[in-house]
């Protein structure tokens, strides 16, 4: 049976055609999902018995369940369980502008970065998008507020699972569904390029974050395999014709790394790749793990490193901390499950 939250409203539509009924049904059961929260088709009394009945046969609702919550200064983390037992986590951030969720899209990852954790557990699957829309309805549950903006960067690679990604980010744009703003919205991929391909040629306004972590091909590919097969001229080649097409800025991520990507060397080489790039460069302090070798670049050094972008004039922003408390880098808390 399928679940009633992996649908987009258009599919919704097509299906009640495809049973006789009027496609208009589709925003009163979206406005009964989402806006009324209801969660079962007989509390939908503004359509027919009938149609319930049909519905319920043919849909099911919650499919997955939270198993764990940790709470945290301005942070929660959550462990959830799907259908089949597998385990899957979202960080739940508070912000002055409003919240932000960062969810996962697939069971494990299989870019193997070597700084990141997820990696150590490999793909078991892809998540269904109705498994990312619950993260989301179940944690505005839980917190009794609106979640303003989703980043899809939590376990997995978005663009390993493009179509389901796409299906979830459809249904939680949609006006008369959960309604979070396309602005709103940003996947981060670790730079797998027919997928920025395709990305470009999607609708709407989705934010777009690449992982850099190195300002070369040498160091990339021993920090980050994907890089072996995705050179970074290539990449930063479609990162362009992305940025041109879409006319929209794009955000680079790069993890420090105490001793490995944090000197003055590749902070210019970094300027040397990102100049005249409609770009943000957002400085991440690396979350160290139990499990893997490396250690935070000091503040001191973020800070210099910082200064060496930001005097050439490259839009440069250290990333606030959230969540060490909390087992908030990726797939920390699930590996620890
Ligand atoms: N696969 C996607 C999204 C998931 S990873 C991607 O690569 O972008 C989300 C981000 O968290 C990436 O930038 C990743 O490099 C970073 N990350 C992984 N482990 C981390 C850690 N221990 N500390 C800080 N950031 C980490």
């Amino acid at each position: 049976m399928r679940n009633i939250y992996d649908l987009t409203i258009k599919e919704l539509e097509e299906y009640l055609l495809s049973i006789g009924e009027k496609s208009f049904r589709s925003t009163q059961i979206y406005e009964g999902l989402y806006k009324k929260r209801l969660s079962t088709f007989d509390d939908m009394t503004n359509i027919s018995k009938d149609l319930r009945k049909r519905l319920s046969e043919d849909f099911s609702f919650y499919k997955i369940k939270l198993l764990v919550k940790q709470e945290g200064d301005n942070v929660n983390k959550y462990l959830f369980e799907l259908e089949d037992g597998n385990k899957i986590e979202s960080v739940l951030m508070f912000h002055d502008y409003g919240t932000s969720i960062c969810v996962s899209s697939q069971v494990g990852c299989n870019m193997t970065c070597a700084f990141c954790e997820s990696g150590r557990l490999k793909k078991v699957r892809n998540l269904l998008a109705y498994e990312i829309v619950e993260q989301i309805l179940i944690i505005e549950e839980d917190i009794q507020k609106r979640i303003t903006h989703v980043v899809v960067m939590g376990i997995g690679e978005p663009f390993d699972n493009y179509d389901n990604v796409m299906r979830f980010i459809k249904i939680i744009n949609c006006g008369k569904g959960i309604d979070i703003g396309s602005r709103h919205i940003t996947i981060s991929t670790c730079g797998i390029i027919p997928g920025i391909k395709k990305f470009m040629n999607e609708e709407g306004q989705v934010n777009l974050a690449i992982s850099l972590h190195a300002p070369n091909d040498e160091l990339r590919s021993k920090l980050m395999p994907v890089n072996r097969a995705y050179h970074l001229d290539e990449l930063m080649e479609t990162i362009k014709e992305y940025i041109s097409k879409k006319n929209r800025r794009v955000t680079f991520e790069y993890i420090m790394l105490e001793g490995i990507n944090d000197s003055e060397k590749e902070a210019k080489e970094l300027v040397k790749l990102l100049k005249g790039i409609n770009c943000y460069v957002n400085l991440i302090p690396y979350n160290e793990t139990e499990n893997i070798g490396f250690k935070r670049t000091k503040e001191w050094k973020i800070l210099k490193f910082y200064d060496i972008l930001k005097s050439n004039k490259i839009n440069t922003t250290i990333r606030k901390e959230f969540g060490g408390a909390v087992d908030a880098a990726c797939g920390q808390l699930r590996a620890n499950n």
